[in-house]
């Protein structure tokens, strides 16, 4: 079942994705060659004791860190560590807190110094891919419309589509229904509705779609071990259309 949100729940869901927005727009900051995932998760975690918010990821399903951090060809949750990044290299973070009882979740992909001009578009194409599909985030459409605009935008500039995550509908719950692939036709699912508030999240590889996870059972590696690129909103769907959650 796909819960609503009534107007005073969209209002604890907006300071929740500010406080996510916030700490993922300072992290950016700190994103420079020589910085370690470490030292950005621990900024994280001040960050939601200044804010009086509980890190989502930590301690979900036994993950170990307030922030996922998935450089290169990582593709999800990632596990920080204390390898300096390097000029070139781009880093994924995905990061959500619970605030008042309520989640927001968001992530970016961050390039660390200058980087080459096609991880730069496959950076560029990702995030445009979020944009087009948050477009697609208004009543009376449908589910898989979001999913087809992800797909039928990276495609086409020769990028493919993880299909082992997917997004998902959020609240007082990290993960509820629906599940949102990043592909697919459109016209499919359930009806967009007024009050549905969704993480929509494509995940998207310079090579092939194949993933796997290594040994420590969580961080997602592209097969091919080429990059991945990751961008996330919290969008809530709303008569005047897409509001998104997680944005400053
Ligand atoms: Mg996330
Ligand atoms: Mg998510």
């Amino acid at each position: 079942m796909i819960v609503l949100k009534s107007p005073a729940e969209l209002d604890k869901m907006r300071a929740a994705g500010r406080i996510v927005a916030e700490t993922l727009a300072l992290l950016k900051t700190r994103i420079i060659p020589g910085v370690t995932t470490n030292e950005l998760n621990r900024l994280a975690e001040k960050e939601c004791q200044r804010h009086g918010a509980k890190p989502a990821f930590k301690g979900y399903g036994g993950f170990p860190f307030a922030i996922c951090s998935s450089p290169n060809e990582q593709v999800v949750h990632g596990f920080a560590d204390d390898n300096p990044l390097l000029e070139g290299d781009i880093l994924s973070i995905d990061f959500g807190v619970l605030y008042k009882g309520f989640y927001g979740d968001s992530a970016i992909t961050v390039a660390v110094g200058k980087l080459d001009d096609d991880t730069e578009r496959l950076l560029i194409a990702t995030r445009e891919s979020l944009e087009q599909a948050i477009e697609k985030a208004v009543p009376n459409g449908r589910l898989s419309d979001i999913s087809h605009a992800v797909q039928s935008w990276v495609e086409p500039k020769g990028f493919s589509v993880v299909r082992e995550f997917v997004g998902h509908g959020i609240g007082r719950n990290l993960h509820e229904a629906p599940q949102i692939p990043n592909y697919g036709q459109a016209g499919q699912g359930p009806r967009l509705k007024s009050g549905m508030t969704l993480a929509i999240e494509p995940m998207i590889n310079a090579g092939a779609p194949g993933v796997k996870i290594l040994e420590d059972g969580w961080t997602a590696v592209t097969q091919d071990s080429k990059r991945s690129a990751h961008f996330e909103h919290t969008v809530a769907i709303t008569d005047n259309g897409p509001e998104i959650l997680t944005q400053v």
